[in-house]
């Protein structure tokens, strides 16, 4: 008797949950050769997930639904798409997948949801296809797919260096509670790095060093929110300023409906505001409702951890 091959059913599926991230602290250098800056950050992986659903299929297709769907790429240009075939070339997989993204985090929020995305089809194509890749050979490929992509695949709070990409874990106590407010409008991470080069033209930029953060890691090993809030960082802040200057009014509502600390996400434009508690944290995205300076507004928590399986059906 022959065995065949069995094709795995259609109803075999993947489902993988990613988080969105804020930057606690971005201290940004020099532009490299390549326009490239180095930076030395924390990270801070918060309760806002993106889900990637993964089916077999022959080709590689995508499909994606929640909040600003409309603006996602479907086709190569989608970061998830361009890592569940990054994944098969490196295995030698002669196979595609039906990606299906339910977005939640912000899309170019500054809140890295591509990357979540990338992060979660990467793990939910490795559990597809039983690849036997080790966690290190995953986080070599998200490395490849951009800088923020590790991270959203190791989440909890990290230091990251280089181009953000080398990640060393950082201890912190308790849970921090988050407000955002969300701007469907979006900013290009590109642009908020030439306005950062344009605003220092002529002036010296220091190379970023994470000794400046030391306060920032004694707040976070103590859980202490008002010492963090105090020391939230962002030297992106003043270009996506520049280039969005709307921004300052959810910066001062945050401020005003006593956030401990009230920081750009990231390239922006969404507004991250630290709370006090839960409570207070939904008081802060009331805030930001009453006043009319979101098109959204969320709140969660942190840390959390990176892209895991939530479930799987063989
Ligand atoms: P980061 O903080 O890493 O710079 P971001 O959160 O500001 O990123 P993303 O939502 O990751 O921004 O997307 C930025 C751009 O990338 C989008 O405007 C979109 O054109 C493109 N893109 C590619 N893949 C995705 C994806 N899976 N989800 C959302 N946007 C994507």
């Amino acid at each position: 008797m022959t065995l065949t091959p069995v094709a795995p059913l259609p109803e075999h599926e993947v489902r993988v949950r990613a988080p969105g991230k804020i930057n606690l602290s971005l201290r940004v250098g020099p532009p490299d050769e390549d326009g490239y800056h180095a930076l030395s950050t924390v990270f801070q992986a918060v309760s806002v997930f993106e889900e990637v659903v993964a089916t077999p299929s022959d080709v590689f297709e995508l499909t994606v639904s929640g909040p600003q769907s409309e603006v996602v790429p479907t086709d190569e240009g989608n970061l998830a798409l361009r890592a569940a075939r990054l994944l098969a070339e490196r295995v030698g997989i002669d196979a595609g997948v039906h990606l299906h993204l339910v977005k939640d985090v912000p899309v170019a929020g500054g809140m890295a949801g591509g990357s979540a995305d990338a992060a979660a089809a990467l793990v939910a194509c490795d559990s597809l296809w039983r690849t036997g890749l080790g966690r290190e050979e995953l986080v070599e490929l998200a490395a490849a797919l951009g800088s923020d992509v590790p991270f959203s695949l190791t989440g909890h709070t990290a230091v990251g260096s280089g181009r953000g990409h080398l990640l060393t874990p950082a201890l912190t106590r308790g849970e921090f509670h988050w407000a955002f407010a969300v701007q469907h409008r979006g900013l290009s991470t590109a642009a908020v790095y030439r306005e950062f080069d344009a605003l220092h033209q002529g002036r010296h930029v220091p190379e970023p060093d994470p000794e400046d953060d030391v306060p920032l890691m004694q707040a976070l090993r103590a859980g202490d929110a008002r010492a963090l809030g105090a020391v939230l960082h962002n030297d992106l802040q003043d270009a996506a300023l520049s280039l969005d200057p709307g921004l300052v009014e959810p910066l001062a509502v945050a401020q005003d409906a006593g956030a401990l600390g009230v920081v750009v996400s990231g390239s922006g434009p969404t507004v991250a505001a630290l709370a006090r508690s839960r409570q207070h944290a939904l008081v802060l995205a009331a805030a930001f409702t009453a006043a009319g300076v979101a098109d959204r507004v969320l709140t969660a928590a942190g840390p959390v951890a990176g892209a895991r399986v939530v479930s799987a059906t063989d």
